[in-house]
């Protein structure tokens, strides 16, 4: 069977570190779908000091997750806007099987398949190499790194001009416990999509060019064969 061009749903799954946010931002114009990221969108409630906002700060300060409960709420509502009727590319979620049970309900229930659950695999040195480098914008959430991928207005964003900072949850103790949470409760997530047939495993150890062309490739619908004498 054909996909559809745009119309579904690619879910990013990866480490924290491993790349998601920076690959996102141009794997959603590809697909022509909102970039839907939990901890971005996590970010914009605390920075509100909404409810949710508050609630979550004490889980993202730890590196814990938080409860599935705020956060499926939370997507839900996001995709229920206009803009992702048609699909979404989610970064950050689902985290646990929990989520991922949620998630797959309500998109059997909008009719929208999973065209692809793409996981990021890098290492774990390289993980930690880049988040104590990582630089973020507090107003467009865009990442850099100060060796791998600096802005070019450093030390402004060079999308928004936002003054870059360093996230709290990219000091050492909190990452060693956000990938001992990612191992524990995030690993059972990418079993569960490789059981359902939809996961493409990408190297995310590359260049940031390189990981983009591999993730473009990934996501494309199965091509459809060019017969020899049409193609020559
Ligand atoms: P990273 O990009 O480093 O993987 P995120 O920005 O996705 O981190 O997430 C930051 C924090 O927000 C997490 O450590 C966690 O506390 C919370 N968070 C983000 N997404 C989820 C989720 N799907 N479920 C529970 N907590 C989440
Ligand atoms: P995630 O969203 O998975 O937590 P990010 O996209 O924020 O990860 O990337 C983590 C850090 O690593 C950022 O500082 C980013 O600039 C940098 N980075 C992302 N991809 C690469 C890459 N392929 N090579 C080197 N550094 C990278
Ligand atoms: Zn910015």
């Amino acid at each position: 069977m054909e996909l559809p061009q745009h119309h579904d749903v690619v879910l990013l799954l990866g480490a924290p570190g491993a790349g998601k946010g920076t690959q996102a931002r141009f794997l959603a114009e590809t697909l022509g779908v909102p970039h839907v990221a939990s901890g971005d969108l996590l970010r914009e409630h605390r920075n509100r000091g909404d409810e949710l906002g508050k609630a979550a700060q004490v889980y993202m300060d730890r590196g814990d997750l938080v409860p599935d409960t705020l956060v499926v709420d939370m997507i839900m509502h996001r995709l229920n806007e206009p803009d992702a009727a048609d699909g979404a590319l989610l970064d950050g979620f689902p985290r646990t099987i929990g989520q991922a049970h949620a998630l797959d309900a309500a998109l059997v229930e909008r009719g929208l398949p999973i065209r692809r659950a793409v996981y990021l695999e890098v290492s774990r040195g390289t993980l930690t190499d880049r988040l104590s480098g990582r630089w973020t914008c507090p107003s467009c959430q865009s990442t850099y790194h100060d060796r791998f991928s600096p802005s070019p207005a450093a030390p402004l964003c060079g999308r928004c001009g936002g003054v870059l900072y360093q996230r709290e949850d990219d000091r050492r103790e909190a990452v060693e416990n956000r990938i001992n949470v990612y191992l524990r409760d995030t690993t059972p997530v990418i079993d569960h999509y490789d059981r359902l047939g939809v996961l493409a495993r990408v190297n995310g150890d590359g260049e940031i060019e390189q990981v983009r062309d591999a993730l473009r490739l990934a996501v494309d619908p199965v091509p459809v064969p060019v017969p020899a004498h049409v193609a020559a």
